[in-house]
């Protein structure tokens, strides 16, 4: 835990983490705590340290490897210190960041730093950070739609056009009240597929709040409240939706504000970055304390160049 204050400026990150070596031996601390393990066998006994810093071999493997071996970092030749500022920055820009602006701010194209911050989201819905676990408690759940020609109409045409309109992608939202957040991309909105969902995401015997979409009900494990939009009984006590309600708000202002386009393949991941900085981007917790719980993220994962531009299907 940090405990110097709560947030860090931009200035303080830069001077706290100024070149490779400074953000790989942070990276290394994050990760190993000092003694590194072999990524292939666990082992952290036999491991040599090569003359070529930041090199390590295991002697048991025979694998030579660095901090950034099986992680979100590995085979990229974008500096640590760059990775761990883009972290920075989608940990604290509330809406974000576009590829574009990185790109501006490491000195780096536009291209790889798209392929950075796809590669950070990846870590971001990765469940090795510590809210795997069920929400509990009083749950909200709604579902949001993104995309299409809609976003320019006001908004009561939308709603008009019902539930789950032409050419958009439906998004599952749950949030614990005043909690975390689950968020995912469904591929349609029927009462299988989201009951699905929400079992997956919320413990038995939690309380249940949803709008009167029927696909809701009929889940005998919670105690379902229903709040009736459409007889404007928006704020009932306990039964309202306003917190997931909240969470889309952010979410649709990030997106169409700062993605300005978006590609339905991608939009997990952008939900992901939402989500992430949603539970963790809490301003009462220290900056780098978030930036750490990204960093346990970024092991395991791996999202290739070849993956991230394979057609949709
Ligand atoms: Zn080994």
């Amino acid at each position: 835990m940090h405990n110097d204050g709560v947030t860090v400026s931009i200035y303080q990150f830069l001077k706290k983490f100024p070149n490779e070596a400074s953000a790989r031996a942070y990276l290394e601390k994050q990760r190993w705590n000092g003694h590194p393990v072999c990524p292939r066998c666990g082992s952290m006994e036999r491991i040599q340290t090569r003359k070529v810093e930041g090199y390590y071999r295991c002697l048991s493997c025979k694998v030579d490897f660095t901090v950034r071996t099986g992680t979100i970092f590995e085979r990229s030749h974008v500096p640590l210190d760059k990775w761990l500022y883009a972290m920075y920055l989608i940990s604290t820009a509330r809406k974000g960041i576009s590829s574009l602006q990185l790109s501006k701010e490491i000195g780096v194209t536009q291209k790889t730093a798209w392929f950075m911050l796809q590669r950070i989201r990846q870590a971001c819905g990765s469940g090795s950070g510590g809210y795997g676990g069920f929400l509990s408690g009083i749950i909200e759940a709604d579902e949001t739609y993104i995309g299409g020609k809609e976003t320019n109409k006001h908004e009561s045409k939308k709603l008009k056009a019902g539930r789950g309109a032409v050419g958009k992608i439906a998004v599952l939202g749950m949030r614990e009240r005043n909690g975390q957040v689950r968020a995912s991309v469904i591929t349609g909105t029927s009462a299988r597929t989201i009951q699905a969902k929400v079992r997956g995401a919320v413990a038995p015997g939690s309380i249940l709040c949803t709008d009167e979409h029927a696909a809701y009900c009929g889940m005998a494990e919670y105690h379902h409240q229903v709040v009736t939009h459409s007889a404007k009984q928006f704020v009932d006590g306990m039964a309202h939706t306003n917190g997931i309600e909240s969470v889309w708000a952010v979410l649709k202002r990030g997106f169409y504000g700062v993605y300005h386009s978006f590609s339905e393949k991608h939009l997990q991941r952008y939900v992901d970055e939402f989500s992430y900085r949603l539970n963790e981007g809490n301003c009462k917790v220290h900056t780098l304390d978030r930036i750490d719980a990204l960093i346990r993220k970024t092991s395991g994962v791996r999202l290739t160049y070849a993956n991230l531009t394979r057609p949709f299907s």
